[in-house]
């Protein structure tokens, strides 16, 4: 039989992974399991990838709790982690008398009440910073804070970190039934291939579905339903140096554009409320909501080449804030739950949340001596980017950087998994000019290994070029 764990977490989302990391830093037991073949591949992959302030959040609420949390722990992560980030700041236009009084007896107010730092500017410094902006705004709420990162390497740095430090992490492991040990003394999870792990708790960040985890209890506390969010990214140089956004509306922050951390600029989101929580496809009348969005921040937009457009699913929440706390059905499960529209930001506050959450039962939690708090140079990001041939034109990725991608801890055999780790195929030929070449080194890389290690074993990638061919016949996904 497997062993009893302490805490399994359900989801490697950013959230999910945040709290392994945090996890992994006590002597205990921990395990991550994952329903999909990597980390990221729910919410956490398809956002605007700022590093939200919290200047809006509602006083008092759990999710400004967080995000007040988190501003002070980014600082040490970023370094730690070797994040990629751009202390761009945001500013906050306002575009007629209404939204500038608006901008100062509500959010000026707000932000105040958050604890963050905000200033009004007058039409002049707005436009001398982003000249691109409409001359017909009045001004703008400056919010220095805010800044962008990549949410794919922030979830798999938390990741990789919590790996180094012990943690277990099982990808292809979706979380079918949660079964209660009849003395009350652990919980039984059962994946959808049968196999089962018992564990004395769990912790629930499924994004989308924890409504569906906190149901294998008989908790019907709260419910998430998905609202999309599509996006339009561009290459071409706009004249932004910071974060533009609207004044917001009830149902999300605005349709926005922001400088994206390697390059190129992010228009959007949409907010659509909808039923399927696997429809992430994008549509005509949605990319046209985007760009009328955008025209009203940047009148010219309309003359940017679109080279990708994606869409993301913000998980809301019946509650109306995030839900951390244990199930009323279940002390032994954790809901992490209900992180609509900050939960990048806030995840290493929420992580800590949990963290406290656990340290309050009876789990005997002692801080690990030996923890590994900074993530090795795994990539070779120094080294591997001077080895070889550039297999990525647009983003000058080299055959070392690829390799290296495929043989660091957590690494990945799929196309998507060597794009997010690598920045390959992010450029502006989409992966259009380099996919052939970098479907010839993943071969042969794995193949190679594959065969040193098992002496004939089939070769991992085997059937990926058919894969990828399938797929450009049907059509490839508009993820990121
Ligand atoms: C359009 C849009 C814009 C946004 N912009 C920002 C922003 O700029 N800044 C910001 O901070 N936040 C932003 N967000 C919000 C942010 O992306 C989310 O709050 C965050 O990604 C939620 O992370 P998560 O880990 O909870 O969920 P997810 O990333 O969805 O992870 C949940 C994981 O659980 C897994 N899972 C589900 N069911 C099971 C199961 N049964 N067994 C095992 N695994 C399971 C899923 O496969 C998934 O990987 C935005 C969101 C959207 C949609």
């Amino acid at each position: 039989m497997d062993s009893l764990r302490d805490v399994v977490v359900i989801g490697g989302g950013v959230v999910g992974t945040a709290i392994v990391r945090a996890l992994s830093l006590y002597n205990m037991s921990i395990m991550l399991v994952e329903k999909q073949h990597d980390v990221c591949e729910g919410t956490s992959k398809a956002n605007s990838a700022i590093i939200h302030t919290g200047f809006d959040a509602k006083p008092g609420s759990v999710e400004s709790d967080c995000l007040r949390r988190s501003r002070e722990l980014w600082p040490e992560l970023i370094g730690a982690l070797k994040i990629p980030f751009l202390p761009c700041g945001a500013v906050m236009v306002a575009a007629s008398e209404t939204e500038k009084a608006k901008i100062i007896e509500h959010y000026v107010p707000n932000a105040e009440a958050n604890g963050v730092e905000v200033r009004y500017i007058e039409k002049e410094e707005l436009l001398e910073m982003n000249p691109d902006v409409s001359e017909h705004n009045l001004g703008g709420l400056v919010i220095e804070g805010e800044g962008i990162c990549d949410p794919f390497w922030v979830t798999r740095a938390f990741a990789q970190l919590a790996e180094l430090n012990g943690a277990e992490i099982r990808f292809g492991s979706g979380v079918e039934r949660i079964e209660p040990a009849d003395d009350d003394s652990h919980l039984v999870i059962v994946l959808e291939d049968g196999s089962e792990i018992r564990t004395r708790y769990a912790v629930n960040a499924a994004g989308l579905w924890s409504d569906e985890i906190a149901d294998m209890v008989k908790d019907e506390s709260f419910v998430i339903t998905p609202r999309k969010g599509q996006f339009i990214l561009t290459e071409d140089t706009l004249g932004i140096s910071q974060i533009v956004l609207p004044v917001p509306s009830p149902s999300s922050k605005g349709i926005l554009a922001a400088p994206v951390v390697f390059g190129g600029f992010l228009l959007g989101p949409t907010a659509e409320d909808q039923e399927d929580k696997w429809d992430r496809s994008t549509t005509d009348d949605g990319m046209e909501a985007v760009l009328n969005g955008v025209e009203k921040l940047l009148p010219g937009i309309r003359s940017a080449t679109t080279i990708r457009q994606f869409a993301g699913l913000r998980a809301v929440c019946s509650t109306g804030d995030f839900v951390i706390s244990p199930s009323p059905r279940s002390h032994r499960l954790i809901h992490a739950a209900g992180i609509r529209s900050t939960g990048l930001s806030s995840s290493p506050g929420i992580a800590e949340r949990v963290v406290e959450l656990l340290r309050s039962t009876d789990l005997i939690m002692t801080e690990r001596s030996e923890a590994i708090l900074e993530l090795p140079d795994l990539l070779g990001e120094s080294d591997a980017a001077s080895n070889g041939e550039i297999i990525c034109l647009c983003r000058s990725i080299t055959r070392g950087e690829i390799e290296r991608a495929l043989s660091a801890p957590l690494s990945s055999t799929t196309l998507d998994g060597i794009k997010r780790r690598t920045g390959a195929m992010l450029g502006e030929c989409q992966g259009n000019g380099c996919i052939p070449k970098l479907l010839d080194v993943m071969e042969s890389f794995t193949a190679s290994r594959g065969l040193a290690k098992a002496g004939g074993e089939e070769a991992p990638l085997k059937g990926l070029r058919e894969s990828y061919i399938a797929g450009q016949a049907g059509g490839r996904d508009n993820e990121i």
